[in-house]
């Protein structure tokens, strides 16, 4: 039988280091955007988004959260730019034990960019709002997709902006609750 296709859109943040002037608006209206209540705080170590300032060349390159790793991961990334290497770490998104970016200071738990998912929906993310200079640009496309799949994205998308709301522990308890209802 072949597998039913569904419309997703797929949402990307492109990001034009040259056009970056490190002034870190992003990591600010980030960290205020998910802070509990809203805009209740902002510090940039619970941004999604960080800024890795480059000293020799003074360039800042804007780095999202990814996903969560919970080990070292056993191969690296080595970037040269302009003849220059930077560090094996320096542009990964990934949460994990080996650096303390992209992790929650207070609970320790990961941080990972959710493209601002709320409800209602934003036209477009914060960082990208606040970015005077054009250094993030917000596109949409649509792409088909195994219905199974485009599922599976949602209900993760759905958990995590769950997740991020109320924190992981109390999202886990009340699934546990209802579980034992039904
Ligand atoms: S707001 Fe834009 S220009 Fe400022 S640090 Fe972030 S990406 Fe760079
Ligand atoms: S898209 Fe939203 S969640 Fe992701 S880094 Fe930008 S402000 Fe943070």
């Amino acid at each position: 039988m072949k597998a039913e296709k569904k419309k997703r859109i797929v949402k990307t943040i492109r990001v034009d280091v040259d056009k970056c002037n490190g002034c870190r608006a992003c990591e600010v209206v980030c960290s205020a955007f998910h802070a509990s209540p809203k805009y209740s705080s902002n510090n940039p170590e619970r941004s999604r988004i960080r800024v890795i300032h480059e000293p020799l060349r003074d360039i800042y390159v804007p780095v999202y959260a990814g996903e969560y790793s919970a080990a070292e991961c056993a191969g690296r990334d080595k970037y040269t730019i302009d003849g220059k290497d930077y560090d094996e770490c320096a542009f990964c998104r990934a949460s994990c034990p080996s650096r303390p970016l992209f992790t929650e200071p207070d609970s320790g738990l990961p941080l990972k960019c959710d493209v601002c998912e709320s409800d209602p929906p934003l036209d477009e993310p914060m960082c990208v709002q606040w970015c005077l200079n054009d250094a993030l640009v917000y596109e949409e496309r649509e792409e088909e997709v195994e219905e199974e799949a485009a599922t599976r994205e949602e209900l993760e998308t759905g958990l995590e902006s769950l997740a991020n709301k109320y924190g992981m522990q109390k999202m886990l308890d009340t699934v546990a609750r209802i579980s034992k209802k039904g």
